[in-house]
């Protein structure tokens, strides 16, 4: 087994303590339960229960309701450890919702509603694991979505598409961004967007949703959908946030997010580099371990140095948010996810190398990490969307998204 030393970042009691309970509900599921899953398309109902069970998927629920309360500084830690612990990115991103959808309702829902769900999503009796953005037409540009929402009395009527839908299939509520207000009828591209939940059994019973998986190859822990809706009916009282103002309310405290991913990719790169030095220590070529030749030690070396500059800014970023200004934060959130993807990737693509052929067997894990990492610098913002808004933001250069 692997002696790598990761521990440098000093933890407070409270992170001392997730990641000591966090470590223990993640050594119940074995490296063959995380493959098994990958392998059979299967959602990892068994870890998602227990870490619901526990209250772990109502960490950003404030205690009021019932939830965790956690801060951003807390939340590093625990994407980081699920991902470390053999799940990967996979891992993180099969629970990765159902913790941070529940944040626009404790943000920006009625009292009402916030009374109404949140304690059930907190006991994990709900979860809200989807959010429908992405459309065909709209990905990295998300103002050009179509799909509509009309009031009609105390309803809105729902008429669109969307793909890439995570997790609808495990999901109780989806939030659903829709246009409430034509483009053409707006002053700017962001105005005139509205977030609404959708109870996903009742838009199936109404017979106004449909929905068929993607096929794909990265992150299979959790699936994706293409979602046809047609005059879906939602009630007005679901509407999260300003009517109209949906997209702003949206934004808010996905910079915090960010900083969580690029915390789930340093997890990953810590897994990825832990499997090829024990490999590297172990295999024997022309009498001698392939971890004595530089080609083999120096890139692992390398992702192992990066790993740990970038988690250091990820540590300290989640510390500082509540002192810095939204832009300062979204310029260190962006860097910080661009950085860290990139070296999941790197980490995992060295750890093929290191395993020689079997780095493509599916009994060493390694393919896996290098899958799922590539999504990584894809969804759900891409390296190209990031470097823009870091040119224009932190640069002063001209805005080119
Ligand atoms: C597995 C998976 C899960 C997802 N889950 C969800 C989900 O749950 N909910 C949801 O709403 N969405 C989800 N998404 C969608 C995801 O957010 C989008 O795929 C992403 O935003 C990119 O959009 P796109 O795929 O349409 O690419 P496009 O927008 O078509 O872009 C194609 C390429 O062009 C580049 N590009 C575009 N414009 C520029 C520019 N101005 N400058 C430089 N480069 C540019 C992009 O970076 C990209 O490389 C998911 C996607 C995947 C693959």
């Amino acid at each position: 087994m692997a002696n790598v030393s990761w521990d440098f970042t000093p933890l407070s009691s409270e992170q001392e303590l997730i990641k000591r309970e966090i470590g223990r509900i993640c050594d119940e599921f074995d490296a063959e339960y995380w493959r098994e899953h990958d392998k059979n398309k299967e959602y990892p109902h068994e870890f998602a229960d227990l870490l619901a069970e526990h209250g772990w998927l109502g960490a950003l629920i404030p205690e009021e309701y019932g939830g965790g309360g956690m801060t951003t500084a807390e939340m590093v830690v625990m994407m980081e450890e699920i991902a470390a612990s053999g799940g990967g990115f996979g891992a993180t991103q099969a629970i990765h919702g159902a913790i941070y959808t529940t944040r626009p309702i404790v943000e920006h829902a009625s009292e009402e509603l916030k009374e109404e769900i949140l304690p059930k999503l907190a006991r994990g009796e709900l979860t809200i694991q989807s959010l429908g953005l992405t459309e065909p037409n709209a990905g990295s540009e998300s103002t050009a979505i179509e799909t509509k929402a009309e009031k009609d009395g105390d309803e809105y009527v729902v008429n669109g598409q969307k793909i890439w839908t995570s997790r609808l299939d495990v999901s109780d509520f989806l939030l659903l961004v829709a246009r409430t207000k034509p483009k053409s009828e707006v002053d700017k591209k962001t105005e005139g967007i509205s977030m609404l939940l959708v109870d996903v059994e009742d838009a199936k019973s109404q017979g106004a949703l449909e929905m068929k998986s993607i096929d794909k190859t990265s992150t299979n822990l959790s699936s994706a959908f293409e979602v046809w809706l047609e005059d879906l009916r939602v009630p007005a009282e679901n509407l999260i946030g300003e009517e109209h103002n949906g997209f702003y309310n949206l934004l808010d405290g996905l910079n915090d997010e960010r900083l969580v991913i690029a915390a789930e990719c340093i997890g990953h790169s810590k897994l990825a580099i832990d499997r090829a030095v024990g490999y590297a220590d172990e295999r024997e070529v022309f009498d001698r371990r392939i971890g004595s030749n530089q080609s083999i030690q120096h890139p692992l070396a390398e992702a192992y140095m990066r790993t740990l500059a970038a988690k250091q800014t990820v540590y300290a970023t989640a510390e500082m948010m509540e002192d810095l200004e939204r832009q300062q934060v979204g310029i260190l959130a962006n860097s910080s996810n661009y950085i860290a993807s990139e070296i999941a990737c790197d980490a995992a693509d060295a750890a093929v190398q290191t395993f020689g052929g079997f780095g493509i067997a599916r009994e060493y894990d390694v393919e896996r990490l290098l899958r799922d990492a590539r999504l990584a610098k894809i969804a759900p913002i891409s390296q190209q969307l990031a470097l823009n808004y870091v040119g224009e933001k932190a640069l002063g250069l001209p805005r080119s998204f």
